[in-house]
C-alpha cells in the first residue's frame, strides 16, 4: 500500500486543475498583455483566476498579487514593508518558529540595521503573547507571524496580534493554513499563501496586500501586476492554483473533516499503540499535521523505515530545515534532544483514509519497536 503522508511539503495536484493548465498552456495560451482576442481571452481567464484566489482572502481583487511561490510572497512582503517604513522605526518582529522563507529575511534586515525581536512559543508551539504585548513599541513598524506553523501545525492567533499590533504593518504566512483553516478574517495587512501546498501546481503563489499598505514593487520591469510583480503572467500555474483554490473552498468542510478523522484515528492509534511517545501538536491544532517524538528512536530511520512500506512521512519542513539538521522550530519550543531526534511529521489531505491510517500504525509500532530493541538497523 502507498501512503502519503507528507502533505505539508507539497501536494498531489486535483486533475481539473491540471486540465486548466493543459488548456491555458495549449489553447487559451495569449499573453494577457496582448490586445487582440487571444490575448483578452487570456486576460479574462487571469481576472476570474484572481477573483477566485481574493475569496479565500474575502479581498478585492486588486489586492491579490500573483507570485512565484510562498517565499517569494514572503520576502516580497516582509523585504518590502520593512523598508517602506525605516523613516518611521527600524523596529521589527517575528517568531522563533517561522519557515526559513521569514526568517532568512529577518536576518538580513537584522544585518542592515534593523532591530528585530524573536518572540519564543511553549512546547506545542503556542506563540508567547505576552513576550508579543511587551515587544510592541510605537516604534514598531513591522510584525510578521504565521498562521500555521509547517512543523507541527499550531494555529496562531492572527486576529489577537492584530489587536494588539499598534501602528505596526502585520503580515502573516499562511502557506499552511490555506484550504484547511479560514484565512479571510484575520485582518492581517498582508498573506502569503502557495499553490503546491493546496493541490495546485509549484512554481504559482500569492501575496494579499490590503489597499493602503506601504510596499514597493518587488521585481520591476512590464508593470504586470499593477506595476507591483512585474514579467508575464505564469499562467497555468495562476489558473491551476485558482482551480484547487475554488475546490478547496467549495468543499471546505467536507475536505477538513476528512482530515479531522484521519488525525484523530492516527493519533489514537500512536498513543494506545506505542509507549513513550511525546505529541508536539496541539489537539485542536491544524487538521493537516501531527507531530510526534518517538523517544529512543530516530526520526529519519523512522521515516526510511515506512518508506519501504510504501508510507511517506517528514522529520521535518522538507522544503526548509531540508534533509538534516536540528529543527529551529523544535529546538525553539524547548523540546529536549530525545524528543527532537525522535520527531515525526504526519501530514494529510482528504485523500488519506481511516484504512491508510491502520496500515500506518501497524508498520509505524513495528518499525518503532524494532528501533528500540536493535538501534539503527539501515
Ligand atoms: N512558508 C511556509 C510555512 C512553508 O511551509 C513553506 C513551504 O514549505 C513556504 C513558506 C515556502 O513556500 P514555497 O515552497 O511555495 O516557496
Amino acid at each position: 500500500m502507498n501512503v502519503y503522508l507528507d502533505n505539508s511539503a507539497t501536494t498531489r495536484v486535483y486533475e481539473s486543475a491540471c486540465q486548466k493548465m493543459m488548456e491555458v498552456m495549449t489553447e487559451d495560451f495569449g499573453n494577457p498583455s496582448a490586445l487582440h482576442t487571444m490575448g483578452l481571452a487570456a486576460e479574462k481567464r487571469l481576472r476570474v483566476a484572481r477573483k477566485e484566489i481574493s475569496k479565500t482572502f474575502g479581498s478585492r481583487e486588486d489586492e491579490v498579487i500573483f507570485t512565484s511561490c510562498g517565499t517569494e510572497s514572503d520576502n516580497t512582503a516582509i523585504y518590502g514593508a520593512a523598508h517602506a517604513r525605516k523613516h518611521e522605526g527600524r523596529e521589527i518582529i517575528t517568531t522563533k518558529v517561522e519557515h526559513p522563507a521569514v526568517l532568512e529575511v529577518f536576518k538580513k534586515l537584522s544585518s542592515e540595521g534593523f532591530d528585530v525581536k524573536y518572540i519564543g512559543v511553549d512546547k506545542q508551539c503556542n506563540i508567547d503573547m505576552q513576550e508579543l504585548k511587551e515587544a510592541v513599541t510605537d516604534n514598531t513598524t513591522l510584525i510578521s507571524v504565521m498562521t500555521v506553523n509547517n512543523e507541527t501545525g499550531t494555529i496562531m492567533p492572527i486576529r489577537e496580534i492584530k489587536d494588539i499590533c499598534k501602528n505596526a504593518t502585520l503580515h502573516t504566512d499562511a502557506v499552511q493554513a490555506m484550504g484547511k483553516i479560514d484565512i479571510s478574517a484575520t485582518g492581517a495587512d498582508m498573506i502569503s499563501v502557495s499553490g503546491h501546498k493546496i493541490h495546485g501546481p509549484k512554481g504559482i503563489g500569492a501575496l494579499y496586500v490590503k489597499k493602503g499598505t506601504k510596499l514597493p514593487p518587488f521585481v520591476i520591469g512590464g508593470g504586470q501586476e499593477s506595476g507591483m510583480r512585474s514579467g508575464t503572467e505564469n499562467m497555468p500555474g495562476i489558473c491551476g492554483f485558482a482551480e484547487a483554490a475554488k475546490i478547496c473552498r467549495e468543499n471546505f468542510d467536507q475536505r477538513t473533516s476528512q482530515m479531522k478523522k484521519v488525525r484523530k484515528y492516527l493519533l489514537d492509534g500512536i498513543c494506545d499503540t506505542i509507549e513513550d511517545v511525546v505529541i508536539n501538536s496541539p489537539v485542536d491544532g491544524c487538521p493537516s499535521v501531527l507531530n510526534v517524538s518517538f523517544l529512543g528512536t530516530r526520526g529519519e530511520v523512522i521515516l526510511h523505515t515506512l518508506e519501504q512500506d510504501g508510507i511517506m512521512v517528514s522529520t521535518g519542513s522538507a522544503c526548509s530545515s531540508g534533509k538534516k539538521g536540528r529543527s529551529h522550530a523544535l529546538t525553539a519550543m524547548g523540546l529536549s534532544d530525545k524528543e527532537i531526534e525522535g520527531a515525526v511529521r504526519f501530514s494529510f489531505s482528504e485523500f488519506n483514509t481511516i484504512e491508510e491510517m491502520d496500515y500506518v500504525i501497524e508498520k509505524l509500532s513495528a518499525a518503532v519497536k524494532r528501533f528500540r530493541k536493535f538501534g539503527s538497523f539501515r
